[in-house]
């Protein structure tokens, strides 16, 4: 398939069927949910360990996976436009989390709450402690990244909106919420160009690259989230069961690429497309 420009974009807009038309006077108390992850640093070279188990972790880089910095960018700005009352950002993790949670409070999040475990977690895992959490707290949306770079599993948001019978609206690049209606508009970038989703609230929404430029913390905002609460949880507070029926075999280095040359005309591309590469 040919690469499609910007002008090949193309928009579907599907609403609810049948929906009625409802008067909200609650989305001002609104609250949002974003589940934040600590992941290795976008910039560190990861190494794979020895013995092919995983991934060195220790005396690394960690940070906020870039798509949940997103997500809670977005939750920040519609609380800001007097959309949403709170912000709380939740993250499932060892001890470690904690300082990941400090830096979504420095962002701006009103409260956190760490639930934590030491051990490998799989996305149905996160996605039944996200439930959980959701029973309990009640927010009106619930944001996440789209995948976490660490695992790039990108199946939390999704199994999460299954198990809460929500909508979903997966890879965001828009979010636009009708207070009156109880409904949030979502861009969607899929391949070939952009749909246009209209979900119920609440609804999962989960954050594309493009949705936002997410914010610094500022050193004032710092200082002033570490008086933030922190609420502390255990799977086993939550009634859930941490086990998988995922085991990572092996983990491996991708294959070296070779160098690339540089050619000295268009005719030697050709000829090398013809008959190196044999694509054309
Ligand atoms: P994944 O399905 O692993 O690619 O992750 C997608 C999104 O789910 C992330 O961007 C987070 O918003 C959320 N998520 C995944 N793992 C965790 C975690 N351990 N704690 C909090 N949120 C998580």
């Amino acid at each position: 398939m040919g690469h499609l420009g910007w002008t090949d974009l193309w928009c579907v807009l599907i609403r609810p069927p049948n929906k009625a038309s409802r008067l909200c006077t609650e989305t001002a108390s609104m609250r949002i949910m974003v589940a934040i992850k600590r992941v290795i640093d976008y910039a560190v070279k990861i190494r794979v360990k020895p013995d092919k188990s995983g991934v060195e972790t220790s005396n690394v880089k960690m940070s906020m996976n870039p798509f949940c910095e997103i997500a809670l960018e977005e939750a920040l700005r519609i609380k800001e436009s007097g959309r949403a009352s709170e912000v709380v950002a939740v993250s499932v993790g060892p001890a470690q989390c904690v300082d990941t949670l400090r830096t979504g409070l420095a962002m701006g999040a009103d409260r956190a709450i760490h639930v934590e475990f030491p051990g490998t977690l799989y996305p149905l895992s996160i996605a039944k402690i996200l439930k959980a959490l959701v029973d309990a707290e009640k927010p009106g949306l619930l944001l996440l990244g789209k995948q976490a770079i660490d695992d790039d599993c990108n199946q939390t948001g999704q199994m999460i909106a299954g198990l809460l019978k929500w909508p979903q609206g997966t890879f965001a690049s828009k979010v636009v919420l009708d207070e009156e209606n109880k409904v949030a508009t979502v861009d969607r970038e899929v391949d070939g160009g952009l749909e246009t989703l209209c979900l119920d609230l609440p609804a999962v929404i989960t954050t594309d690259l493009r949705l936002n430029q997410p914010r610094y913390a500022s050193l004032p905002n710092i200082m002033k989230a570490k008086s933030k609460v922190i609420k502390k949880l255990t799977p086993q507070d939550l009634n859930i069961e941490i086990r998988s029926d995922l085991e990572v075999v092996q983990v491996t280095d991708p294959p070296k690429r070779k160098a690339g040359v540089i050619l000295s005309s268009v005719d030697e591309l050709i000829d090398k497309l013809k008959n190196e590469a044999r694509v054309l």
